[in-house]
C-alpha cells in the first residue's frame, strides 16, 4: 500500500472567521465548496502544495462535525491518506487487526470513495483512507450515463454524444492556466475533455435539444478534437428507450458543430439526411443567418453539412423571437457566445429547469470572469450569466451543463461569494 497525504481536515464552527485566517491571512486559495450529504457537512478545500486543507462545516445539528465542535471546540479533525485501491488497503488493515470505523468504503467528497480508521489504532488520530474518483472501477460509475429528472409533468433525460477535446486556454478566456488546469487538467496538446450532452424533453411532444457532434466527419477532424463517441447519441438514446422516429422536435441552442453535428447523417449512398426522420428542426433565424454567412472569426465553428440539408429536406422551422416551443418549454436569447445563442427554459407545476448550452458550458464556468475565449461578445455573456445565476438560485432551478465531463445537472448555490453546484440526485 502506497499512501500519500491527500488533505488535513479541520472542523470549523465559524466559517467566516476560519476563512479570514486560512484564506485571507495565509493567502491560500479556496476551491468551490462541496456538500457531503451523508455526513451533513460542507467541505471547503484550500490547496497547499500537493495536499489540501479541508475546512469542515456542519450543515445540520446532527452532523458529526457539529457534535465534534460542540464537544471539543473547533480544531484538527482528521488526516486523509490517498491510496490506489481502497478495497485492497482495507483488506490488508483488517488482516493486521486494525480497528476500522468503516469496513466497506463509502461515498466521500469530490466523488471519491473513503473509509475511516479508528483513532484507537492510529495513535489518537482519526485517519481517513481515500480513493480518488478517477481510480474507481468502471462498474461503479458509467461515464456520461443517461440520467432522468422529473420537472413537474415533464420528464428530462440527459443523453450523451461522447467527449470532445478543445484548447483549454480558449475554453477559459482570460483565466490563467494555473487556475483553470486545477478544474480541467490539460492533455499534451493543451486540450481539456468536455462532454456533449443533448437533453431530451418528454411532455406533450418529444423534443431533443442539441445533438452533439455526430459522425459525418473525417478521421483528421476526430483527431484534432480528440473525439470519443463510445457514449454516442445513438447508444444513449437506445439506453433511454427512445428511437430516432420518436423525436417530434429538434431544437438548436446554436449551430456550432459540437451542438448541431448530430442533426444530420450520411446515408449508405453518401447523401446527407436529417437524423430524426419525423422531426421539425427549430433554429433561431438570426443564428441561421450567421451560420449560412460565416466570417473569418466564426467560420471554423459552422459546418454547412450539419444544417443546410435540413432546409433542403423541408424540415427546418425558423423562429424570430423568444418563443414557447412546446407547453412548458421556451427559448431565450442570451447572445454572448454568438449573437443569437439561446438557452432553453423549462417550467412545469412551479418547478424550473434550464439548458444553458454555451452560456455556462461546465460547472467550472460559474465564476463571473470564467468566460470562454471563443465567445464573440464576452461582456454580454457576463451580464446574462450574472442575471441568470441570480434567478436560478432564487428559483431553485435545475441547471443542465451541456459540456461538463463529470456532472449533467445540478442546483446552483452561493456561499461567501462563491458559487457552487449541488449535484441533482
Ligand atoms: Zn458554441
Ligand atoms: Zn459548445
Amino acid at each position: 500500500m502506497k499512501a500519500v497525504l491527500d488533505h488535513v481536515g479541520i472542523a470549523v464552527k465559524d466559517l467566516a472567521a476560519a476563512l479570514a485566517f486560512y484564506r485571507d491571512a495565509l493567502g491560500l486559495e479556496i476551491e468551490a465548496p462541496e456538500e457531503v450529504a451523508s455526513q451533513r457537512v460542507r467541505a471547503h478545500f484550500l490547496p497547499v502544495g500537493d495536499a489540501k486543507l479541508e475546512l469542515l462545516e456542519a450543515t445540520a445539528p446532527d452532523s458529526p462535525i457539529a457534535k465534534y465542535t460542540e464537544k471539543r471546540g473547533p480544531g484538527l479533525h482528521h488526516i486523509t491518506l490517498r491510496v490506489d485501491d481502497i478495497d485492497a488497503a482495507l483488506a490488508q488493515l483488517k488482516a493486521r487487526g486494525t480497528r476500522l470505523i468503516d469496513d466497506q468504503p463509502r461515498q466521500g467528497a469530490e466523488h471519491s470513495l473513503v473509509a475511516f480508521i479508528h483513532p484507537a489504532s492510529a495513535h489518537g488520530v482519526l485517519v481517513e483512507l481515500k480513493q480518488s474518483a478517477n481510480r474507481q472501477s468502471a462498474a461503479s460509475t458509467v461515464p456520461l450515463a443517461v440520467s432522468r429528472y422529473a420537472v413537474g409533468d415533464l420528464e428530462l433525460i440527459s443523453l450523451s454524444d461522447g467527449l470532445i477535446r478543445l484548447d483549454g486556454g480558449a475554453m477559459f478566456g482570460t483565466v490563467p492556466k494555473v487556475l483553470w488546469e486545477k478544474k480541467a487538467p490539460a492533455d499534451a496538446r493543451n486540450r481539456i475533455a468536455m462532454a456533449m450532452r443533448p437533453l431530451l424533453v418528454r411532455g406533450a411532444r418529444t423534443m431533443l435539444i442539441d445533438a452533439g457532434v455526430g459522425d459525418k466527419d473525417a478521421a483528421k477532424f476526430h483527431d484534432i478534437f480528440g473525439i470519443d463517441r463510445t457514449r454516442s447519441l445513438s447508444v444513449t438514446m437506445a439506453e433511454a428507450g427512445v428511437a430516432p422516429e420518436d423525436v417530434d422536435i429538434v431544437l438548436a441552442s446554436h449551430l456550432h458543430f459540437d451542438h448541431a453535428g448530430g442533426f444530420t447523417y450520411r446515408d449508405a449512398g453518401g447523401r446527407i439526411r436529417p437524423t430524426f426522420p419525423r422531426a421539425q428542426y427549430i433554429v433561431r433565424r438570426g443564428e441561421w443567418e450567421d451560420a449560412t454567412h460565416p466570417h473569418a472569426r466564426n467560420r471554423a465553428s459552422y459546418l454547412a453539412d450539419n444544417y443546410a440539408p435540413l432546409a433542403d429536406a423541408g424540415v427546418l422551422q425558423l423562429v424570430d423571437d423568444d418563443a414557447t416551443i412546446m407547453p412548458g418549454v421556451k427559448v431565450r436569447r442570451t447572445g454572448g457566445h454568438c449573437m443569437h445563442h439561446q438557452m432553453v427554459l423549462i417550467e412545469s407545476k412551479g418547478r424550473t429547469a434550464a439548458f444553458v448550452a454555451d452560456l455556462i458550458p461546465t460547472t467550472a464556468h460559474l465564476p463571473d470572469a470564467w468566460i470562454m475565449g471563443f465567445d464573440l461578445y464576452p461582456m454580454d455573456t457576463l451580464a446574462v450569466k450574472q442575471q441568470f445565476l441570480k434567478q436560478a438560485i432564487e428559483q431553485d432551478t435545475l441547471v443542465f451543463f451541456e459540456h461538463d465531463p463529470a456532472l449533467a445537472a445540478g442546483y446552483i448555490r452561493e456561499q461567501n461569494g462563491t458559487r457552487f453546484v449541488q449535484p441533482a440526485s
